[in-house]
């Protein structure tokens, strides 16, 4: 029998340095070798076969084995059901244990629950470890030791708890010689897995400091060109360490960058501590809004033809290049739960297909936040005017023209509703699904 190895199941944390769970695996002693599924189970309900978040996946995939190749060793790469890789897994290697980092969908704990069952039977250990955020599931509570569900109070504790400590990152690099010798593995293709490349360039892994110094000046300002350091790619396929960006982001004298790093974790520990947030209302009493549901309106809502610019801009950015700015985001989400009345489960759907950056945490969170039924909400009766923030945010049309080149032209709609009379509408509903509970 050949020696055991360590395997180390890279699923949303795509580098070889500051990775916690290949330090783990590292530090097992025995010989290392990364693994990576392309999960079946995900990829067949995809709708669209031009997905970019596939096609990033693949694009990292080999830039990993290529990195993996220049140091003797390689990834194995599967594209199958979960658990019946880990069976095919098992009977080829001689593995001593598997080491991955947390994830904290419903979905993926499961999943872990099932390969942690299997490779028990196997007597292979399956050793978890925090990586993706700064502080998990019970690691900043109130004093009473419950979750927060507000943010201010969570990223005031957030803050002081974090010290250089938390920001240290796993010096893997010192033990890359420890990678198991052997030849490079085939990587599935887009075509094998029945996807067609969408054929864009993806945002750069980097961020200068200058951009997280001036983040407060420029991020609310969809027309600049750095508006934003759109990583959000790279954070939610582990492309770049969040302990990384966090240290840059505490060295700079204003902490607005570093506050978003915050509600990246804040929304985390919801979805963990909170899991029916997937598919309900956080406040379960917003389940009584009777959503009008207009098919016909949703549809003008996800072409960017309601004859509201910004929101009409917003929503061909998110079509054409798979991400949308953040100001915008909440413009566009706002607008279908409170001016459409439309159930914030589809505008979350929709963004779920389209952004590459989707998190089902943060997603859930913004969307929820928009619709006013979640943690954080804002009043009810807070609607916003997407002409206001027009105004605000895009002064001058340069965002909105980008996108709606034929804004003055008679081929631009006239506006789906009325602001009015559509805000009235929206909080009388509201108003009247709050009363009955
Ligand atoms: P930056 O402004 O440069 O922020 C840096 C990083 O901080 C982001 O990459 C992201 O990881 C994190 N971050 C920033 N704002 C938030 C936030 N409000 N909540 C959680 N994390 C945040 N973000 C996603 O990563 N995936 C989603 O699916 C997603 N869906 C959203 C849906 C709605 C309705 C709203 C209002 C927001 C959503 N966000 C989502 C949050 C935010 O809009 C994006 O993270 C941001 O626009 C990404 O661009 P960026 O990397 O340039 O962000």
């Amino acid at each position: 029998m050949s020696e055991p190895l360590s395997l180390v199941w890279l699923r949303r944390d795509l580098r070889l340095h500051d990775n916690a769970a290949l330090y783990h695996a590292f530090k097992s002693g025995r010989p290392v070798l990364p693994v990576f599924i392309f999960d079946r189970l995900i990829l067949d309900a995809l709708d669209d076969r031009n997905d970019r978040r596939v096609e990033f996946l693949v694009q990292e995939i080999n830039r990993l084995q290529d990195e993996l190749a220049k140091l003797g060793s390689t990834i194995i790469v599967r594209y199958g059901k979960p658990v019946d890789v880990w069976k095919e897994l098992i009977s080829q290697y001689t593995i001593g244990d598997v080491f991955a980092n947390h994830d904290y969908e419903v979905y993926a704990k499961e999943r872990d629950k099932t390969i942690g069952d299997l490779l028990a039977e196997h007597a292979i250990g399956f050793h978890t470890s925090k990586d993706q955020v700064l502080f998990e599931r019970d690691e900043v509570l109130t004093g009473k030791k419950t979750p927060y569900t507000v943010f201010t109070p969570y990223s005031r504790n957030w803050r002081e708890k974090l010290t250089d400590f938390y920001l240290k990152a796993y010096p893997t690099e010192t033990y890359f010689k420890q990678f198991w010798k052997t030849k490079s593995l085939p990587v599935p293709t887009l075509d094998e897995m029945g996807f067609e490349p969408v054929g864009e360039s993806f945002p750069p892994r980097a961020t200068p400091d200058s951009l997280i110094d001036s983040y407060k000046k420029t991020r609310d300002f969809p027309a600049l060109p750095h508006s934003t350091s759109q990583l959000s790619i790279h954070l939610r396929f582990g492309t770049v360490s969040v302990r990384d960006l966090a240290r840059q982001a505490k060295q700079v004298e204003d902490k607005t960058f570093l506050t978003e790093l915050c509600w990246r974790d804040f929304y985390f520990q919801v979805l963990d501590h909170f899991p029916h947030v997937e598919k309900q209302s956080f406040r379960r009493e917003y389940d009584q809004i009777e959503w009008r549901n207009n098919e016909a309106e949703f549809e003008k809502w996800c072409r960017g033809e309601t004859g509201y610019p910004i929101v009409d801009a917003g929503m061909r950015q998110l079509n054409t290049i798979g991400w949308m700015h953040n100001r915008v985001r909440m413009i566009t989400a706002s607008f279908l739960c409170k001016h459409l009345l439309i159930d914030w489960r589809w505008g979350e759907a929709y963004f779920g297909k389209k952004l590459r950056d989707y998190d089902l945490s943060a997603n859930n969170g913004g969307w929820q936040w928009a619709a006013g039924s979640g943690t954080d909400a804002a009043p009810y009766f807070r609607v916003f005017n997407p002409t206001l923030q027009a105004k605000r945010f895009d002064a001058k049309d340069v965002y909105i023209r980008e996108w709606v080149p034929e804004l003055d032209t008679p081929n631009y709609p006239k506006p789906i509703v009325e602001h009015t009379m559509a805000r009235q509408r929206a909080i009388d509903t509201y108003r009247k699904a709050l009363k009955k509970v």
